[in-house]
């Protein structure tokens, strides 16, 4: 079976890199992950198929094309700080530690950030912390960032999330109505000026906190 699951990530990632994707540090990071431990058992067989998944909680696992798009706009070089929104499955977060020195990762839902906590421990990948709570509003004690990655679809950009990216730090995020959204880039200059460069159309599963939507009763 891992035989299967090494020859179907090899596809996925080749599938990934026909449609663009050249950031060579990101094809290895995502080569290596086994994306198949981030799923729930049922799930496993359609790991490596490029698309995003069910995690529980009415939640998914972001596609691993999507994945590679948004990392690679962070242009890691390994030395970063990097903060994530939205931890899930914990997919995304195994990815920026193989690429960054420290990764802070915010689920606001307490069950997954604990799956996610486990998954990350067996792979020995200790420089991710994780906290449970809306990070629609960033990660104050432990700003700035020199990126930042928001998994989840936010109505606008938030303010604090800006506050809190590091001079000469990148964000990435999608920003849009509950149908459709766009994914921006944000590039600080050291003079602390901020400029937004609009990419690609996306559908991502709703930012819910303070700067995001409101949660569903
Ligand atoms: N990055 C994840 C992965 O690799 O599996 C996928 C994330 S999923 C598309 C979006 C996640 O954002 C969900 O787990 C959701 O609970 C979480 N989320 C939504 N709003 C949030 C907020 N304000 N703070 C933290 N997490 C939030």
């Amino acid at each position: 079976m891992q035989l299967n699951f090494d020859i179907a990530r090899k596809r996925m990632m080749d599938q990934i890199i026909a449609r663009g994707v050249a950031d060579r540090r990101v094809i290895e990071a995502m080569s290596k992950i086994r994306r198949h431990l981030f799923v729930e058992e049922a799930m496993a067989a359609q790991a490596y198929s490029d698309t995003s998944l069910p995690i529980g909680e009415r939640q998914t696992i972001s596609q691993p094309h999507t994945v590679a798009l948004m990392t690679e706009s962070l242009k890691l070089t390994g030395r970063e700080k990097v903060l994530e929104i939205g931890t899930g499955s914990g997919y995304q977060a195994a990815v920026l530690a193989t690429l960054c020195d420290k990764v802070y990762t915010i689920e606001r839902i307490r069950s997954l950030a604990l799956r996610a906590r486990k998954v990350l421990d067996s792979h020995g990948l200790l420089n991710v912390n994780i906290r449970i709570g809306d990070g629609s509003c960033g990660w104050p004690d432990e700003a700035p960032f020199d990126a930042i990655i928001v998994t989840a679809g936010a109505p606008a950009l938030p303010a604090d999330l800006v506050d809190q990216l590091a001079p000469g730090g990148r964000m990435v995020i999608p920003v849009g109505d509950e149908a459709a959204q766009t994914m921006l880039i944000i590039s600080k200059d050291a003079d602390g000026s901020v400029k937004t460069e609009r990419t690609i159309g996306c559908k991502f599963v709703k930012l819910v906190g303070k700067s995001g939507w409101q949660a569903e009763l």
